[in-house]
């Protein structure tokens, strides 16, 4: 008897550590400024990771805007314990310590992901833009880098003069799959339709180890402008999403799925957790609308009345 009940033991231990799942990626949402509503944003952010079922969030808020300087003595996040940073942050200079943080962390191999206006902080911290590639606006022009988007099928970078960072009225958009054999991009239809968003339009930066995963045709410049990038960073690896102006614009199944997979991406090198492709995945033609209790908040402008 006691010769089968030891390795009866001994299987239902290995049967029960099969069957513990995998252990959630820590992620840390930083907010606290930006010129869009964050507190209305960083709930449906966490949102986003949170129901993917495989990241852990916890959120870290900066001082306000004009806070004291011993106030911001108070905050230095400690990156390292985190998976994965996404920022939902645009504002005032972080304090040295903070800045130089973030920089070990990442190149250290951390994993940093920018939403929407989290391209257009910073300005001057150099580091900073050679981790997000491009941003827009905060002064940016060619003296910041080139202007990057997508020129006969490639990369293109384009020295021409000119203020980084445009956008025009808000609308839907597709978007145009440039690597469809990314980690985050595979599966997915080569064209999905977004909600409501900002097209953001001649980004300009470093552009230095990025790649081009996908781009929207712009009203504005008539070139396909990035959307969806991924650059390197050290050891680091960072995810850049242009899309997510506002609620509405974030409650988009392809905005879900790509900043999931994007923060998998940046934490662990691939998307395993995140790889299945929702069926309710928006299509070339139809948007595809998440349901989150409370929200959106936010009222969509209305589309310009022909004159
Ligand atoms: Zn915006």
């Amino acid at each position: 008897m006691r010769s089968l009940v030891l390795p009866l033991i001994a299987l239902t231990s290995v049967v029960a550590f099969a069957l513990t799942p995998p252990a959630k990626l820590k992620v840390l949402i930083v907010d606290g400024q930006n010129n869009h509503q964050w507190a209305n944003t960083t709930p449906v952010l966490r949102n986003v990771l949170e129901s993917a079922g495989c990241f852990t969030v916890e959120v870290s808020t900066s001082p306000a805007k004009g806070a004291p300087a011993e106030a911001w003595k108070d905050w230095n996040p400690n990156f390292s314990d985190y998976a994965a940073v996404v920022s939902n942050y645009n504002g005032e200079s972080w304090p040295e310590n903070v800045r130089k943080n973030l920089e070990q962390y990442v190149s250290n191999g951390g994993g940093f992901v920018s939403v929407h206006a989290a391209n257009n902080s910073f300005s001057d911290w150099d580091e900073y833009n050679k981790m997000i590639a491009v941003g827009g606006w905060g002064g940016r022009n060619e003296k910041s880098g080139p202007w990057l988007y997508v020129k006969n099928g490639k990369l293109y970078r384009d020295p021409v003069a000119g203020n980084g960072g445009a956008h025009g009225p808000q609308h839907e958009f597709v978007v145009e799959m440039q690597n469809s054999d990314h980690p985050i991009t595979r599966g997915l239809p080569k064209q999905w339709l977004h909600c409501k968003d900002e097209l953001y339009s001649r980004l300009r930066g470093p552009a230095e180890n990025v790649e081009i995963l996908s781009a929207s045709k712009s009203d504005l410049t008539a070139e396909l402008e990035p959307n969806l990038m991924v650059i390197n960073y050290g050891k680091g690896r960072v995810f850049h999403t242009t899309l997510g102006h506002a609620d509405y614009s974030m409650l988009d199944r392809g905005f879900y799925e790509t900043l999931q997979r994007g923060t998998e991406w940046v934490a662990t090198g691939d998307c395993i957790a995140t790889a299945e492709v929702p069926a309710d995945f928006p299509t070339a033609e139809k948007t595809s609308v998440v349901t989150l209790e409370g929200y959106p908040k936010q009222v969509p402008p209305a589309p310009k009345k022909a004159k």
